[in-house]
């Protein structure tokens, strides 16, 4: 089955401009706003271009914004009516991964082609995420043109450099705090892949999971000390042996695993569809143990409850088989939970690891706070998105990558990443950071009409969505 089998209602909006909407796109990708994490190799005179399109294209929100440019990213602010309402945050980011030097001539259209062609619109950015940056923009400017103004605030963020270090967003988030402005919720970027829900125990089922958390990231590196020596006379073992001792340690004793609230938030949502009595019995007696082994044992559910490890960097080998090595160090990588910090981590790890192996911290980023489910911008997006794509289940759960979105966590209790853009899983897999990156015209335009929907319930008064039908009819 294909996601967009699971598309309804695309009809709705019926006099949205789909052709300028994809024209528009087909624009945006023609910038190449790539970020490099080396400041010296990025063109910001694209960034520039790429800005003064946006302003030409979207003339009703850019006039009735205040915008603010902090670096070259876009803080815009559409003023609402009642300054009773918190205001709501819609976010995307400017700056695309680079293409791979070598690769561009392995892509079916130019990566800053913006070609329509099969259905599909083509470059660097379809689908990360221009389309998300256009299409909150189409939203707007479409309310806009309908409604003239919003009842509650809107702030659109459009960052510069989400691929790579960040200081866009932490430069807003820190302008709003510093402003006193509380956030009623952020939408941005993230999850939205559709799964089967066997292993919740409802075989059949889709689920569709809404980012309310990012994992923390930790890299630890291992360090030992030795003078080497021939191999004739290991007594004291090896730099090698010892290090491995210590990441075995490490890797076979990771702290506790948790069932976090969002965890039972999603059990509790999915409970009316499990037909594994085995899954909906251990829910019903709210079982942590059983659920935490269950979850542990699955490969698409184990990283939701645990601090997870992997070994990926060794330096230091011997180059002779007869030769001891000498200092030696490798990088173990870790997501964390929100039950861990990098320094419970770093000290549990130090008890692991032995003396004679140092440990510490290289990089390091605590988990970020979990969204309340409760709160009003998800109890909105949840029926939203249900009146979009039929038969999805959509739960909480954390996001698989790490976005900007948690910065604004300091200013706003409901921080969600989901971006409406439901392409086929192999269309994803293989352009996001990769080649050939596009996105179909109808995953597109069904994503619009899922930010558009959503913005006008959450953000424009309901007696002026009644005008609008009345004036339609
Ligand atoms: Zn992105």
């Amino acid at each position: 089955m294909k996601n967009s089998d699971l598309f309804i209602n695309e009809l709705d909006y019926a006099d949205l401009n789909a052709e300028g909407a994809v024209e528009h796109l087909r624009g945006a990708l023609r910038f190449a706003t790539t970020s490099y994490v080396d400041t010296s190799r990025i063109r910001y005179e694209a960034f520039e271009s790429f800005q003064a399109y946006l302003r030409e294209t979207y003339p009703k929100v850019f006039s009735a914004a205040e915008v603010k440019r902090i670096g070259y990213s876009l803080l815009l602010r559409l003023p609402g009516q009642n300054a009773q309402l918190k205001p709501a945050l819609f976010m995307a980011h400017q700056d695309v991964v680079p293409v791979v030097p070598g690769t561009e001539g392995n892509w079916t259209h130019g990566p800053f082609s913006g070609d329509l062609a099969d259905g599909m619109i083509w470059g660097r950015g379809a689908m990360d995420i221009k389309e998300m940056l256009v299409g909150i923009l189409e939203s707007a400017e479409y309310l806009l043109g309908h409604h003239k103004s919003f009842e509650r605030t809107v702030y659109l963020f459009f960052g510069e450099d989400e691929e790579t270090c960040s200081t866009g967003v932490r430069a807003a988030a820190g302008y709003l705090k510093e402003h006193g402005i509380e956030l009623e919720f952020v939408l941005d970027e993230g999850a939205g892949d559709v799964m089967d829900a066997a292993d919740y125990g409802a075989r059949g089922e889709l689920v569709c999971p809404i980012g309310v958390f990012e994992k923390g990231y930790v890299d630890m590196k291992l360090s030992v000390k030795a003078q080497g020596g021939h191999s004739s006379n290991p007594f004291h073992g090896t730099s090698l042996g010892t290090l491995s001792r210590g990441i075995t340690a490490i890797i076979d004793h990771l702290p506790e695993a948790h069932l976090s609230d969002s965890v039972f938030t999603a059990l509790e949502r999915l409970k009316p569809h499990m037909t594994d009595m085995h899954m909906l019995d251990m829910v019903n007696r709210r079982d942590e143990p059983a659920l935490i082994e269950w979850f542990l044992a699955h490969e698409s559910l184990y990283h939701l409850v645990q601090t997870t490890a992997a070994p990926t960097m060794i330096q230091g080998g011997s180059a002779a088989g007869n030769v001891m090595p000498q200092d030696m160090e490798a990088v173990i990588n870790f997501r964390l939970t929100n039950y861990d910090t990098p320094e419970s981590l770093l000290a549990h790890c130090r008890q692991l690891a032995g003396s004679e192996v140092q440990c510490s911290l290289v990089q390091q980023i605590c988990a970020s706070r979990p969204s309340d489910t409760d709160a009003y911008g998800y109890r909105q997006l949840v029926p939203v998105l249900e009146h979009y794509f039929d038969r999805l289940i959509f739960i909480p759960a954390q996001n698989r990558g790490a976005t900007d979105a948690r910065h604004f966590e300091c200013v706003c209790r409901c921080v969600l990443r989901f971006g409406p853009f439901l392409e086929e899983e192999e269309v994803s897999r293989e352009g996001i950071h990769g080649t050939n990156e596009r996105i179909s015209v109808r995953a597109y335009l069904q994503g619009i009409r899922v930010l558009t929907r959503f913005m006008e319930k959450t953000c424009v008064t309901a007696e002026k969505i009644e005008d609008r039908m009345e004036n339609q009819e």
